[in-house]
């Protein structure tokens, strides 16, 4: 199992059956034998098991005579802002983000707010796999402290780059659902600093998920497009278990998908820099791109992955970057997911245009999209990849480029397609956009025949 400790970011896995103290022992021991010395920020989100886990994690680095700070529970864009602001070596928060409550994980970040790439995770694992950890005598150990202020200081910090006056102006009235995840120490003290009224739903930290799933999506959020409906409020605010993700409810309910609020951002952020570059993920609408070339910007596109945005953004110089799934980067502030920034910034617009949230983002247009997955046994996915990367782009009519940054992407004069084999599932994804229905279902129809067929001959 030790082969494919990392996924796509971080460990993620189930407690009991997947992982287990030990694990995190060693894990602890392995990090501290790459770092060999130096101070370790180290946080938690809300899940049961997460103090017992830091606890092992803790013992192992103070082993090789690595030093700890542990910042309780805490969301993880405020772990990585502290590991910059108080100048540790690097942070750790124990979370599983929005995964179901039985998961654990852990998540690595470097002092400069970026999280650790997948060479720099390979080196933790390499370490952790030769089982050979450095040993610190009786008189060498890390010693162990506290840091209880971390969400106070990544409050003031935000406020010092928002005008919270403004704000505090029009009386916003404000519904924080943060699912009982790590979010609940942060977004409502924020929200109520910044002079709204602030109704919080599902704000107890609670590792069991009692309120809804941690995954911050329209399926999910039923009882706080209600409250905001029923009490009138101006904006809804949902994050999920360790608050790095946000999703935004307008006035009147809807649900907006993250790649429309990264086009409203992105208009302001082009507005008030002369950087050009907006960098967001493959499965993104093309309405980010349109809005993005209108105000004089330009895309630039990755594979799935906040580190990945963020490495991009910080090549690019970019201005501005975000991910579908509710992932917003203001490099500006930090490298590391800012939800409570994206919140501060969508309120002063508010604030400053005199307008509702679903005005605003009328601006944006809403392209249909639709999505399947198809079966596909993981060692064929290869061939299957390989098969469509020709058969894909001649099943359509009207390519105009293709993208394999991450699977394959076929973009079209009207609308794209994207076709992913899943990294944890034995299937095959696809995700398509177009203007229009009818040719939004022609696109999925040509795919999924193009798809069957490279499986069946794969
Ligand atoms: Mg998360």
């Amino acid at each position: 199992m030790t082969k494919k400790l990392f996924g796509t970011t971080g460990v993620r896995k189930v407690y009991g059956s997947e992982f287990d103290l030990e694990m995190a022992l060693n894990l602890g021991k392995a990090f501290g034998t790459t770092l060999e010395s130096g101070t370790v920020l180290l946080a938690r989100d809300a899940r049961t098991t997460g103090l017992m886990v830091e606890d092992a994690f803790s013992a192992g680095l103070m082993s090789t005579g690595v030093s700890v700070v542990r910042a309780g529970v805490i969301p993880t864009p405020t772990l990585a802002y502290m590991t910059r602001e108080g100048n540790y070596d690097a942070g750790v928060m124990v979370t599983a983000s929005h995964n179901p409550p039985e998961y654990t994980g852990l998540k690595f970040w470097r002092g400069d707010t970026m999280g650790y790439t997948s060479e720099q995770e390979a080196k933790i694992a390499e370490a952790y796999d030769s089982g050979e950890f450095k040993t610190a005598s009786w008189d060498g150990l890390g010693s162990e402290g506290n840091l209880e202020t971390a969400a106070e200081q990544h409050i003031s910090a935000l406020l010092k780059v928002t005008d919270a006056d403004l704000i505090e102006s029009k009386g916003f009235k404000v519904i924080v659902d943060p699912g009982n995840g790590a979010g609940c120490v942060l977004t409502p003290y924020l929200v109520r600093e910044l002079g709204c009224k602030v109704i919080t739903l599902n704000g107890q930290l609670d590792g069991h998920f009692p309120g809804r799933k941690s995954e911050p999506e329209e399926a999910t959020l039923g009882d706080l497009i209600r409250m905001v409906q029923q009490i009138g409020a101006d904006l809804g605010i949902a994050h999920d278990g360790d608050s790095d993700r946000v999703v935004f409810v307008t006035e009147e309910g809807e649900v907006v998908r993250g790649d429309r609020t990264i086009a409203l951002l992105a208009k302001e952020a082009l507005k008030s820099s002369d950087k050009k570059i907006v960098v967001t993920t493959v499965d993104s609408s093309k309405v980010l791109d349109e809005t993005v070339e209108k105000n004089g910007g330009k895309t630039i596109r990755t594979p799935v992955g906040d580190i990945q945005v963020a490495i991009k953004i910080k090549e690019e110089n970019a201005v501005f970057g975000g991910e579908a799934c509710g992932v917003f980067i203001f490099p500006e502030f930090q490298m590391a997911p800012e939800p409570f920034l994206a919140a501060c910034r969508i309120l002063e617009l508010m604030a400053k245009s005199d307008r509702k949230f679903g005005d605003l983002i009328s601006e944006v247009p809403i392209y249909p999209l639709l999505k399947t997955k198809l079966r596909c046994p993981n060692e064929k996915k290869e061939d299957v990849m390989g098969i469509l990367a020709e058969s894909l782009p001649e099943a359509m009519t009207d390519t105009v480029d293709v993208l394999t940054v991450d699977g394959l992407g076929v973009f079209l004069k009207e609308g794209w397609v994207l076709v992913r084999p899943s990294g944890t599932e034995p299937v095959i994804r696809i995700t398509c956009e177009a203007p229009t229905q009818d040719r939004v279902k022609d696109i999925l129809e040509r795919t999924r025949a193009a798809v069957e067929d490279a499986i069946a001959s794969g």
